[in-house]
């Protein structure tokens, strides 16, 4: 079976007709094109005072790999992250409620595929609900599926996407879900600046962006997707996809809210 990990969903045959199911949403209207800000072309390394490192550039000692815990094994050159197809998709070590997260990505510029095929990787907030990392530069796919989307659920405000090759930011503030007596109370929320304009206004996630469904798991049971459960910490990893295209990053920080 495939990784849902390393394949999103594509569901829409399946649960076509289901009200819940998380589906691909049209084409059209494409969110408005916005240029953002310039990012530096290299890495600054002005940080916030309480921020943890997650990657300076220098070892992936922050991260294992998610299948089976073994050393995160994504190529290091000049200070940057690169995942290529097979490497597998990685996760933090220490595990995140609340958080501020920024992280730099960067597309191959060298464009190959189409739509979902051309430089995705994604950020699995908690673990759970994944930020799109995508090609969306001159690269038409379903607007809840480009760069800045909540994945087939929310698609970003407008397309702040610059051309593949160039580095790009994403800014997020995270609410992660409030479980009281083992049941859900206030579901995850989330804002996302990319290239410091606003893709994601404080939206209220679904669920778990892997399942047929929306879904929200009880804390310390398992989701439908078996390998995956609510940790009974209520904290969870950050995840780093492979979708097996090359996607670079660098730069990456958390604060614990
Ligand atoms: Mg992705």
């Amino acid at each position: 079976m495939k990784s849902l990990w390393l394949y999103p969903l594509s569901l829409s045959c399946l649960f076509a007709g289901t009200a819940l199911a998380q589906l691909e949403r049209p084409m059209e209207p494409q969110p408005d094109l916005v240029q953002g800000l310039a990012i530096e072309n290299t890495a600054s390394r002005s940080i916030p005072s309480d921020a943890i490192v997650l990657f300076d550039g220098t070892n992936l000692d922050a991260w294992q790999r998610t299948s089976d815990g073994e050393p995160a094994r994504w190529r290091i050159d000049e200070d940057v992250m690169t995942v290529e197809r097979g490497m597998g998709t990685i996760k933090t070590k220490q595990r995140f409620g609340d958080i501020q997260l920024h992280l730099e990505w960067r597309p191959s510029s060298v464009i190959e595929g189409e739509g979902q095929s051309r430089g995705n990787s994604g950020v699995f907030l908690h673990s759970l609900f994944e930020l799109q990392i995508l090609d969306s530069w001159e690269n038409p796919t379903y607007i809840n599926g480009q760069a800045g989307s909540i994945y087939l659920q929310y698609p970003p405000l407008v397309n702040a996407s610059k051309p593949p090759g160039q580095w790009q930011s994403y800014d997020i503030v995270f609410k992660a879900p409030v479980y009281i007596d083992n049941a859900l109370s206030e579901p995850a929320r989330i804002t996302v600046l990319q290239n410091g304009v606003l893709v994601q206004d404080n939206v209220e996630l679904l669920g778990a962006t892997f399942t047929p469904t929306p879904e929200y798991g009880v804390l310390c049971a398992t989701y439908s997707e078996p390998n995956v459960f609510q940790d009974c910490s209520g904290k969870m990893p950050l995840v780093l996809q492979d979708h097996g295209q090359v996607v670079s990053f660098r730069n990456i920080w958390i604060r614990e809210l």
